[in-house]
């Protein structure tokens, strides 16, 4: 069985970053990515608020920049999904299939959380026919044509903004009369001409015939119900973490997302978290790399006090 100083499940912002500071500290690393490195940052258009670039960044060049960062150092890299973690005394083991197993003294779970769903009926059977859950990935099949948007946080308003360039017209409905998301996005969705607003209301069902062409919202106010045309329709009610690995020793919140202490440490010794999959308050990729150094200082310090 393969051995490493520390094993990296995930390489957004903050698996990448965890990674640089171990490789920084000699480490032997293996990151481990599902797919492709990035994670959500990939799907984001345009990053406006990490520090460094006063005129916003495309998320797939800020990726591109983490990575030749850490591949300057030479971690090692395994294409896989993880499917479950032993915990050890000192040794843990990462399992990935039946004959693929990793032996590490360090794992960090870094991998990063995924969109909920909203659970109305017609959404799975439109998922890909009209109900996506990227503005990104979808939006060009929507040139011209209309589009609404359900959820109020930052995701919500800044993809409806994103959409709005594309669509001819973007309604954004929301279940309460405020957005949670940041002023500086609500302003600008307030501003935009092709964006209607559509207050305390929640989306019923999605429906349609072979493709989505309708929504059915109903007003938490009034109790009125009624079918909104559309031809696509994007999901932006929150985050679900990625989790299913992980061991019944680690601690986890009642949504999911695994609980650590300031120096991103689990409930076991030699496992820590970073990034959107722990528990936390402010989800960022500026947060993300910021939990990552925290995560990799702390792991070199946890394997030097191992004598190691
Ligand atoms: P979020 O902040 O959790 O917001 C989810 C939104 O969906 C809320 O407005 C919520 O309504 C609504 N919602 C939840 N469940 C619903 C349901 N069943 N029916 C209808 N509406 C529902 O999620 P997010 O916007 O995806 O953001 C996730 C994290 O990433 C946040 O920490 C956010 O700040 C961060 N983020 C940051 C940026 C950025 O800074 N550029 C961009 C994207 C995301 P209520 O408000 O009523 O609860």
């Amino acid at each position: 069985m393969k051995k490493y100083d520390a094993v990296i499940i995930g390489s957004g912002p903050a698996g990448l970053t965890a990674a640089l500071y171990l490789l920084r500290a000699r480490r032997k690393v293996l990151i481990i990515e599902k797919l492709t490195p990035g994670g959500q940052v990939l799907l984001t258009e345009r990053i406006e608020n990490y520090p460094g670039f006063p005129e916003g960044i495309a998320g797939f060049e800020l990726v591109d920049a983490f990575v030749k960062q850490v591949e300057g150092y030479a971690p090692e890299k395994l294409t896989g999904e993880v499917r479950e973690i032993k915990v050890g005394q000192t040794d843990h083991v990462v399992q990935l299939t039946d004959e693929q197993e990793i032996k590490a003294r360090v794992i960090i779970i870094a991998s990063g959380a995924r969109w909920r769903r909203l659970g109305a009926p017609g959404e799975v059977e439109f998922t890909g026919k009209g109900v996506s859950y990227c503005a990104v990935c979808d939006g060009n099949f929507f040139k011209d044509q209309v589009v609404v948007c359900i959820g109020g946080g930052d995701t919500a308003l800044e993809e409806s903004l994103y959409l709005a360039k594309i669509a001819k017209k973007v309604y954004l409905i929301h279940r309460r009369d405020k957005f949670r998301g940041t002023k500086i996005y609500q302003e600008k969705v307030f501003a935009h001409p092709k964006i209607e607003i559509i207050w305390d209301s929640v989306v019923k069902e999605f429906k349609g015939q072979d493709f989505l062409s309708a929504v059915r919202i109903k007003n938490l106010k009034t109790g009125e119900e009624q079918d909104l045309s559309v031809n696509g329709a994007f999901v932006f009610v929150g985050m679900d973490p990625n989790t299913d690995f992980v061991p019944p020793q680690i601690k986890l919140d009642a949504r999911g997302f695994i609980v650590t202490n300031d120096e991103m440490r689990t409930e076991v010794p030699g496992i820590f978290a970073a990034g959107d999959v722990r528990v936390k308050s402010c989800r960022q990729v500026a947060t993300a790399v910021g939990d990552g150094a925290c995560a990799g200082y702390n792991a070199s310090i946890y394997l030097e006090q191992l004598n190691e």
